[in-house]
């Protein structure tokens, strides 16, 4: 598939699928990106920019400088892989046993580089400086405060621009939604401690399994009772410990979770809705509890006047018909903490090809896109930046 328009040279979008059929082979997770984040400084170096590596652990840092002075953009991509046994049998499958490119953090990577090539070579026509950031440990939190805190944003840019590879998208279609797109993401633990018995004779102790069952069903009024009905809220609890046979009643009792939200209002007041329901139910029925309530990402929220800018940008590449502007996840992104403190937007782009049989999800062993979106994620990219930017033609 063609894009209508096309910047990047056939070079380019050869290397490009090459770089991510070979980060594919070799996954990495969270903050061991070693090797990939040293294939993005070399080939960073070889376009002759100077790179900063082992920002915020293992992540890489490098400018182009135009040949004029303007604003500067900050475009980043998250380089993780996630700890999931491959199950497709691609040439390029993953060789590491246990890990996979189960989110598409390869290709963004390959985009990004092959973007930097494209404005390396369009340097003399530019205003300003594109701040180009590789970011590990995307998907175990971290990652983005980590570079932040490491000087990702310093001095501050101007604006700041990311893309993820979208497989509830058909390729072609590319999606920029103005506000709230992605939610928050909150993790909790509880561990009910009760009184252990027999299994004959509950009287005679306190069943933190029970009390744990209560918990989890009051758990959902955050939803059904403290959110408002206009907005939206998810929470799932995922895993339950207990016990060790049919006529015991356990000591205690575990579950873990997560909690999703758009609101930021609802956002603060979580953890406090949160603690009260389960303080309340443990009470009434007599146990004790121990709560640990992490919160991982903020909502990414896209600024309107950003995403109007990658929306233009993105209408140059696929076509008004083919844009989406209302596409939002309860799924979450550490690229939000960018979007904190500097406006911007995190743009989807399509990658599903039924017609190919890539219609397996984000995190699924069977993971895989067209890999045509990675044209067409550069092209969105290098035409929002050259917006922002200014570029002189
Ligand atoms: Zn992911
Ligand atoms: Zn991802």
């Amino acid at each position: 598939m063609k894009t209508m328009v096309q910047t990047l040279t056939e070079d380019t979008l050869k290397e490009m699928v090459a770089v991510r059929r070979d980060l594919h082979q070799h996954p990495e997770t969270a903050f061991e990106e070693v090797r990939t984040s040293g294939i993005v400084a070399e080939r960073l170096r070889a376009l002759g920019l100077e790179v900063r590596t082992g920002v915020g652990r293992t992540g890489v840092l490098a400018t182009v400088k135009g040949a004029r002075p303007g604003k500067t953009v900050l475009l980043r991509a998250d380089m993780d892989a996630l700890p999931i046994q491959e199950e497709n049998d691609t040439p390029y499958r993953s060789q590491v046993a246990g890990k996979m490119h189960a989110c598409g953090h390869d290709c963004h990577t390959s985009i990004l580089l092959g973007v930097a090539k494209q404005l390396v070579s369009e340097r003399n026509d530019l205003a300003g400086a594109v701040r180009l950031c590789f970011q590990p440990a995307e998907e175990c939190g971290g990652g983005a405060e980590g570079m932040i805190a490491d000087g990702a944003i310093d001095p501050r840019p101007d604006a700041a621009f990311g893309l993820h590879v979208w497989q509830d998208l058909d390729l072609g279609l590319v999606g920029v939604t103005p506000g709230p797109f992605m939610a928050s993401v909150d993790e909790f633990s509880v561990t009910v401690k009760g009184t252990g018995a027999h299994a004959a004779m509950p009287h005679l102790g306190v069943d933190p399994v029970v009390c744990l069952a209560h918990i989890v069903t009051a758990l959902q009024t955050i939803a059904s009772r403290h959110a408002s009905p206009f907005h939206e809220v998810v929470v799932s609890v995922t895993q339950i410990k207990a016990g060790t046979a049919f006529n015991i009643i356990p000591e205690t009792a575990w579950m873990n979770g997560t909690v999703r939200v758009f609101e930021p209002e609802l956002w603060k007041a979580l953890p406090g809705h949160f603690e009260r329901i389960v303080r309340g139910v443990a009470a009434a029925h007599g146990c004790t509890v121990e709560i640990d309530f992490h919160r991982f990402n903020q909502p990414t929220v896209n600024d309107h006047a950003m995403a109007a800018l990658a929306r233009e940008a993105a209408v140059e590449v696929v076509g008004e018909k083919n844009l989406r502007d209302d596409i939002r996840t309860m799924g979450g992104e550490d690229f939000s903490a960018f979007l904190r403190q500097v406006p911007g937007c995190f743009i989807a782009i399509g990658s599903r090809n039924a017609s190919k049989g890539l219609v397996y999800g984000h995190h699924h062993p069977r993971f895989d896109v067209d890999e045509a979106c990675l044209a067409i994620g550069a092209e969105v990219l290098l035409r929002t930046t050259q917006r922002f930017l200014g570029i002189a033609r």
